[in-house]
């Protein structure tokens, strides 16, 4: 109250600074209702007592698990979670736990700053649609997800993991062999942590999903698993973290597996339902991309090897030697893509200047031909 009674007499004092104060806290009320703060929690003990205050509400929450370098990808997941629940969470966690000890965790992006930019324009976005918005970031350190021993990411390892098989095994699991224990692993954390009553992944990551939904069914977890879409760029390439490695030459080349993933779709749309017939589709394309780039000089071509092709069944994710028409299928494959073995002055190079290994993953499910 005293604090009106000053003002107002500073208004008498000095006429016209009330429009200006008026104008002031216009835009001040303008600015909280387009940016509201996200909170951002580096520590579990805050952020479940802000959870417990929105379940007394009766608040529902969305959670979003993301290693971070935002992209549409995610952005979507977000979306999709702001349409189904009152608040959405956020996390940002390059899990140590899921890369196996030659891979790329050190170098992997890290983009903090545009990361927030990006929740806080969705989060403007999301206003202007009456339902959730983006209310927390959780962005914990190392020490906050694994308390008590170092994070291992050995076989055995020590440690505490979550181990779902024979999911884990199959596909990524081949070549990444703790790349699912890491996953499943941090998203017990993260689950655990926030209680959401519906988490959401993308389905560009079939294996996690078929890992996740497992998992939460298996541990008797209390939430929903939610699988959007995968968002891909104009010419179809899957939007990943990752791409900022792909310089113009590999990304133009890292197409090559989504157009075999298309040629053997297109095989099953045709009415075949054998697996090499689906398959040899897919290799075809493969196979006639890797001898053009074989054909060109070294300051020309962006070599890259087939990890695999696979056909499998949506649920267990065994490989199947044909589709049962009334189930239909996962096709799917990985590809890497080699570092470039010379450059040329002013080529658009990518981050780390195209000469690391990058594993791109992509996928197309063949639905059901028979209900
Ligand atoms: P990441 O940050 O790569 O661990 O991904 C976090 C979540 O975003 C996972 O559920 C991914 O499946 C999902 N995601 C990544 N890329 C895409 C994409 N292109 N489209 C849809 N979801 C994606």
């Amino acid at each position: 109250m005293p604090h009106r009674v000053l003002v107002g007499l500073r208004l008498r004092v000095l006429p016209g600074l009330k429009e200006q104060l008026l104008r002031a806290r216009q835009t001040v009320s303008l600015a909280t209702q387009i940016r509201r703060q996200i909170h951002v929690f580096r520590n579990v003990p805050p952020l479940r007592e802000h959870r417990r205050g929105l379940l007394l509400h009766g608040e529902s929450v969305g959670l979003v698990p993301t290693m971070g370098a935002l992209h549409e990808g995610h952005i979507s997941l977000m979306r999709q979670a702001a349409s189904e629940n009152d608040r959405v969470f956020v996390s940002i966690y390059v899990n140590p736990t899921q890369f196996g000890p030659t891979e790329d965790l050190d170098s992997y992006p890290k983009t903090w700053e545009t990361d927030m930019e990006q929740l806080e324009a969705l989060d403007v976005e999301l206003k202007g649609n009456g339902k959730g918005r983006i209310e927390a970031v959780f962005a914990p350190m190392t020490g906050v997800m694994y308390p008590n021993l170092p994070p291992d990411s050995t076989l055995p390892g020590v440690g505490s993991f979550v181990t779902i098989t024979p999911l884990a095994h199959l596909l990524e699991g081949a070549s990444r062999p703790v790349f699912m224990r890491g996953v499943a692993t941090v998203c017990t954390k993260l689950f655990n942590i926030v209680e959401p009553e519906r988490v959401y992944f993308g389905q560009k990551d079939i294996q996690q999903t078929a890992v996740i939904k497992r998992m939460v069914s298996d541990f008797h977890i209390n939430t929903e698993v939610c699988i959007g879409p995968t968002s891909r760029e104009p010419d179809g390439l899957a939007m990943s973290s990752r791409n900022v490695y792909l310089g113009e030459r590999r990304r133009k080349a890292g197409i090559v597996l989504w157009q075999s993933l298309r040629a053997a779709e297109d095989a099953y749309s045709r009415g075949k339902c054998d697996r090499d017939e689906i398959l040899a589709l897919g290799w075809d394309i493969a196979n006639r991309m890797m001898m053009e780039q074989d054909a060109l000089s070294e300051t020309e071509r962006a070599r890259f090897e087939v990890d695999y092709l696979s056909l499998a069944d949506p649920q267990t994710l065994e490989e199947v030697d044909r589709v049962d028409d009334t189930r239909g299928a996962i096709l799917s494959g990985a590809i890497i893509m080699l570092p470039l073995e010379a450059t040329t002055d002013g080529e658009k190079l990518g981050r780390e200047r195209d000469t690391k290994r990058v594993r791109l993953i992509d996928n197309i499910t063949l639905t059901a031909r028979v209900r």
